[in-house]
């Protein structure tokens, strides 16, 4: 199956590339950027044999099953649309649009299209979290009482441009990370936030839009769910814990890319390390893509999980802007 990347970006080079190159059979032959320059320069750096800038010419492909995108997040909602009409596949970085109408507009055109829709988030791709996961649906914990999750890091220096700088392209650590977090959230304890309360700050690298963010969440079991996002923590390191009524988990190092980390589960019992696949995220969330374009199973976050990440973080913002407590809004989802 050959496929578009739409944005030459880090993501794309540091590890979308190689996940889709590992699926047997799929192979990236166009790569779509504004800049003419920069786009034959990142197809001649990365073994791919079409460039543009101009999305239609890639679209219209007729070999061009599916899309990635992973341009800059307001130009996400534009070019799903472009693809899902065309009629391709679509594998959309996160957050899926600027607003939640973007992201409904993408996700209902591609069930009425019936493409394959996936939202990229990774961290449920991986061995560490789907260990967790299992921990909690095996009852290992008891019932959920909390969960914490720390994801406070510290942006590197080459990603220290729109992130920080750039309300128009998406910027801020709330569209960044907390769509990550609420993910997580909804993928460890199968059920989605109903409400928040949320402070939101800018500490030293964040210009015109949030840098740093905490906020706790209210779940429809009664489990409250704490939350620290931030791109200015040098030594913070990550992770999350779930506490419940016969057991806790502590899982260090495990928010990231890379399948890193450390499990233990705590009970009466004593303390146990938790073994877990070492896969790589990426490839894994690209091979369940592929298998729901071949009809087996659905993406491992598919389009409505990725607007559920939005509208939490967006009902996270609103939280901390109005400084009052808000329900989540999933917009009929
Ligand atoms: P980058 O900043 O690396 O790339 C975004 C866009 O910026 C590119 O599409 C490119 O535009 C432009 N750009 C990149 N590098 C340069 C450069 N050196 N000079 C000029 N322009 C440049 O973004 P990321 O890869 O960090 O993020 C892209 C998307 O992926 C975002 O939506 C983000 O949220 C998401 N993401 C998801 C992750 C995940 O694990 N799921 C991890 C990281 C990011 P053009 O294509 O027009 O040339």
């Amino acid at each position: 199956m050959d496929w578009v990347f739409v944005g030459a970006s880090t993501i794309a080079a540091q590890h979308m590339l190689n996940a889709v190159r590992q699926q047997p059979g799929h192979n990236v032959t166009w790569i779509v950027s504004n800049s003419p320059e920069r786009v034959q320069v990142w197809a001649d750096d990365h073994g791919i044999a079409c460039a543009t800038t101009n999305l239609s010419e890639a679209l219209s492909d007729p070999k061009v099953k599916a899309v990635y995108i992973s341009s800059t997040n307001e130009k996400h909602h534009a070019q799903a649309m472009a693809a899902i009409s065309a009629g391709k596949h679509v594998l959309c970085e996160k957050p899926l649009g600027m607003t939640q109408e973007e992201a409904i507009e993408m996700v209902r055109a591609a069930e009425a299209a019936d493409a394959v829709f996936g939202t990229n988030h990774h961290l449920r791709c991986s061995g560490s979290h789907r260990a967790i996961r299992d921990l909690i649906a095996a009852g290992r914990v008891g019932q959920v009482l909390s969960l914490r999750i720390h994801h406070a890091v510290h942006l590197p220096g080459n990603l220290q441009g729109w992130r920080i700088n750039d309300a128009g392209a998406g910027g801020g650590v709330i569209p960044d990370i907390v769509v990550h977090d609420a993910d997580v959230t909804r993928f460890l304890l199968q059920e989605d936030p109903a409400s928040i309360v949320a402070q939101m700050a800018s500490s030293g690298m964040g210009q015109g839009v949030e840098d740093s963010c905490m906020s706790v969440w209210t779940m429809p079991s009664g489990a409250m769910v704490m939350t620290h996002e931030s791109f200015t923590h040098p030594f913070a390191g990550s992770g999350l814990e779930v506490h419940g009524t016969h057991g806790s988990i502590f899982a260090k190092g495990i928010m990231t890319q890379s399948p890193i980390g450390d499990i233990t589960l705590v009970t009466e019992a004593g303390q146990e390390n938790i073994s877990y696949s070492d896969h790589d995220l990426y490839v894994q969330g690209v091979s369940e893509f592929v298998a729901a374009t071949t009809g087996q199973g659905r993406p491992a976050a598919d389009g409505p999980d990725g607007v559920k990440s939005l509208s939490v973080a967006l009902c996270v913002r609103k939280a901390a802007a109005t400084g009052q407590r808000v329900d989540v809004d999933y917009g009929g989802f």
